[in-house]
């Protein structure tokens, strides 16, 4: 059995809420119904209830909602979930992303290519650059992830034939001939765009180059939790992102 010890990052749930923390022997959390000393919890299993907070270790959903720094908008992982499969992400395959951001959809990418696969990301900001860096080496993310501190550049990684793409910049457009060209034959590529006017200037420059499109957005809806009074709850997110998958055409 796995059991809690220094350094470990555990998820707290206490009432509706939950807190991504690292146990720091000599520190505590406080919260409103008291003190929790971390140094209790060193030794104990996963999943304990401490008074009324439950000690949960944490789901990559978890790490990427409650643990990392946001530097920019992230992908929600109900979105990023779905993206990854949609992409037929597996082990061992090669993706290309740009733009990282803070590194969110890039923890999701790589853990589904495992490490024998690879992503590699480019972001343009130098200081956007340094907060992903930070985020994917505080949660483990580094040895299958390749960062580029610059505008996506095919000249980067010429020679790679990527089994997957994935684009989440504002303006994609100028990238798709670069995107094609070093996919491989009938690979996927996935393109996230907030607003439905950049979906149809997109959608002008992707054919002949791409087929199969689909176009979607992803709503989650969530119930209460209670036995007695089961129904949805009162509010849920509306609008994330347009999601815009298409397939290599081979000329
Ligand atoms: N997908 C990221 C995540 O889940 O954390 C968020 C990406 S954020 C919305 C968009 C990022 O793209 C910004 O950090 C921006 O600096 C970067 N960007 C914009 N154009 C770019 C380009 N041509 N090449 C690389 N990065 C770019």
């Amino acid at each position: 059995m796995e059991l809690i010890k220094e350094g470990d990052y555990i998820l707290i749930r206490f009432k509706e809420k939950r807190y991504l923390k690292k146990v720091e022997s000599d520190k505590n959390f406080s919260y409103k119904g008291g003190i929790l000393h971390y140094k209790e919890l060193i030794g104990k299993p996963f999943g304990i209830t401490i008074g009324d907070l439950q000690i949960f270790k944490p789901t990559l959903e978890e790490i990427i909602l409650y643990g990392i720094k946001r530097e920019t908008q992230i992908i929600y992982p109900k979105d990023t979930f779905y993206i990854a499969k949609k992409l037929n992400l597996s082990e061992g395959k090669v993706i290309l992303e740009f733009g990282t951001g803070s590194g969110a959809a890039t923890m999701v990418f790589s853990s589904c290519v495992g490490s024998s696969g690879k992503v590699y990301t480019f972001e343009r900001e130098e200081r956007i650059f340094k907060v992903a860096k930070r985020n994917l080496t505080k949660f483990g993310f580094t040895s299958n992830v390749e960062m580029f501190n610059e505008p996506f550049n095919p000249e980067k990684v010429k020679g790679i034939k990527f089994d997957a793409a994935f684009v989440d910049v504002r303006e994609p457009y100028p990238y798709v001939e670069d995107v094609w060209k070093v996919l491989k034959p009938s690979a996927p590529v996935g393109f996230l765009l907030p607003t439905a006017n950049q979906v149809q200037e997109l959608l002008k420059v992707l054919r002949p180059l791409f087929g199969d499109i689909e176009i979607m957005e992803i709503l989650t809806r969530y119930y209460k939790a209670n036995p007695e009074r089961f129904r949805p709850e009162d509010t849920m997110i509306g609008h994330t992102a347009y999601l815009l998958f298409a397939k290599k055409l081979s000329k």
